[in-house]
């Protein structure tokens, strides 16, 4: 079950321990703060999907790198995609 050569999916970084999808630390946590804005964000701009929404920060030029690199890798892959959606609708399903 050990996979401690495993590289962030983002960076060359190795994976912070429990984290799906496959981010280091930094990455982890920006990606954390994504979902967490998520909700802010569709209540200013109302009707904005997720995948709008990672497009609008990959090209929000007061986002971080981080941000962005993150936002990136989620539209690159439909099963990242998937993982955001489904972290979403947990984290509206609690507030
Ligand atoms: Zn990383």
């Amino acid at each position: 079950m050990k996979a401690s050569s495993e590289k962030c999916i983002v960076c060359e970084r190795s994976v912070e321990k429990g984290s799906k999808p496959s981010f280091c630390r930094l990455h982890l946590e920006t990606y954390r703060s994504i979902v967490g804005n998520y909700e802010k964000w569709r209540n200013a701009y109302g009707d904005l999907t997720p995948e709008e929404f990672l497009r609008r920060l990959e090209n929000n030029n007061y986002a971080g790198k981080w941000v962005k690199e993150v936002a990136r890798v989620m539209l690159s892959n439909r099963g990242l995609l998937q993982f955001f959606l489904n972290d979403l609708s947990y984290s509206g399903m609690k507030g």
